[in-house]
């Protein structure tokens, strides 16, 4: 049997009938297309909330929303998802009644606690999931829905943070045997007992992940309302291209200092089974898109430029604190005491620093600084605020000193100066730390000299 695509849709892709239209015509377009992962409705609008996020909100009776002083009761929500769902299926003119009733049956459930919240948060997939397979039907394909309750989506773990169970590989892998198309809906699945239980937020990208593992997918495409991987963030360099290739490892390096790609974590069954990903724009389903790929042959040195905002340098002197090999992880303990997330630290034979993000230290920087006056005793203790790390990252650096010597010429040249600088650990990607005030020159800057 020829090997399957997986097509994951996010919920901007499906958050009304013209989009769930175009997803249609996409699926259609390549037989090998057959299972389809779908996120809930997005937002339809920009001042509308997502389906998941009304679900929520009936779900903890209004304080999922209070929380975040947006004003909308329990039953607003009720009232906008029933509509939402009944527009969607009106405009696509299908068969609606009994979807719309098994939604609100289901908007009643008795249960209590994280597993009503669970099975609410889940609702917003699972009846989009029906919906578009009735809608593929009615356009002439053969389409079905395979509902984590009936293909055994097996999860383990929190109600609300759960993840793939073991077994659910080898049911899942079975999907492609049955012809035609396979509509599955992500975020959640039946623990053990038979209940439902979320994923992370975002979790249909890892829906989409694990079920293309299961099936040795030959491509897990990922779907979205952007064109793939930026090389810097368009909105402040607008020239900037969808990067066509990357690997694995330069899309972490990538995501996790400032690019807002998809759900990390969905990427790692994939990586596992080297199924390359695509992310691809529903908008605009003729631009390639970026793919991520096990490895591949740079004929670069820099594929992208991620830039990191809001982070502070603590900063710590002690005498022969290089030497002492409990300082560090000391002080890691204590950082992760106060919740403070570290993204890099930089140490040398006196004195260290670490990158936090510095709105973990609003109202703890004080208690922070007396506790590890007292743990470590530091000869001296600064914390500047306000910097920015830019990062330019790309397998051709390795063993190209160039792209690095450039950067620092041309920042230099500016009069900008480096805060902080170093290169990472597997020599793909160097760390250039400024002041935020001059961020956007010197992404610029850089991106002229190393990119554009
Ligand atoms: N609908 C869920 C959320 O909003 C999951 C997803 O969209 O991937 O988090």
């Amino acid at each position: 049997m020829d090997k399957v695509v997986v097509s994951k849709f996010g919920g901007s892709s499906l958050a009304n009938a013209r989009q769930i239209e175009k997803v249609r015509d996409i699926v259609r377009g390549d037989v090998k297309r057959r299972i389809v992962v779908v996120s809930a409705p997005g937002k339809a609008r920009a001042d509308e909330e997502k389906i998941t996020d009304h679900l929520i909100n009936i779900a903890t009776n209004g304080s999922h929303f209070r929380d975040q002083r947006i004003n909308i009761s329990p039953s607003d929500s009720r009232d906008a998802v029933v509509k939402r769902f009944s527009e969607i299926m009106a405009d696509l003119e299908i068969e609606e009644q009994d979807l719309v009733d098994a939604l609100k049956h289901d908007l009643d459930t008795d249960l209590e606690g994280d597993k009503r919240i669970a099975f609410l948060a889940s609702r917003g997939e699972h009846y989009n999931a029906r919906l578009i397979a009735r809608f593929f039907e009615q356009s002439g394909m053969n389409a079905r829905a395979a509902l984590p309750e009936d293909i055994e989506f097996r999860v383990e773990g929190h109600y609300l943070g759960a993840r793939i169970h073991e077994s659910s590989y080898a049911h899942l892998a079975k999907l492609p045997e049955t012809p035609g198309i396979i509509v599955i809906p992500g975020y959640y699945g039946v623990n053990l007992e038979g209940e439902v239980a979320v994923l992370s937020r975002g979790g249909s990208d890892l829906t989409g992940g694990e079920v293309a593992k299961a099936v040795n997918a030959a491509i897990y495409e990922n779907w979205t309302d952007v064109s793939g991987v930026f090389e810097a963030d368009p909105r402040q360099i607008p020239e900037a291209r969808a990067i066509p290739r990357l690997t694995f490892k330069e899309i972490r390096l990538l995501s996790c200092k400032g690019f807002n790609v998809f759900h990390l974590e969905a990427m790692l069954p994939c990586k596992e089974q080297k199924i390359p990903i695509h992310i691809r724009n529903t908008n605009k389903p003729r631009e390639p898109g970026t793919v991520i790929l096990f490895e591949r042959v740079p004929e670069e040195g820099i594929v992208g430029i991620a830039r990191l905002d809001n982070v502070a340098y603590l900063y710590l002197e002690k005498d022969l604190l290089g030497e002492e090999a409990g300082f560090i992880a000391d002080l890691l303990r204590i950082l992760e005491e106060f919740g403070i997330h570290c993204y890099h630290y930089p140490t040398d034979k006196d004195d260290m620093a670490i990158l936090v993000n510095q709105d973990d230290l609003t109202g703890t920087i004080n208690d922070l600084r007396r506790r590890i006056e007292q743990t470590l005793n530091p000869d001296y203790m600064d914390v500047v605020y306000n910097l920015s790390i830019l990062t330019p990252v790309g397998l051709g650096l390795k063993g190209n000193s160039y792209p690095i010597v450039d950067s620092l010429r041309v920042l230099g040249d500016a009069h900008i100066s480096i805060e902080m600088m170093d290169q990472s650990p597997s020599q793909i990607c160097f760390h250039i730390g400024v002041q935020q005030a001059v961020a956007d020159e010197a992404l610029r800057i850089l991106y002229d000299a190393l990119i554009g």
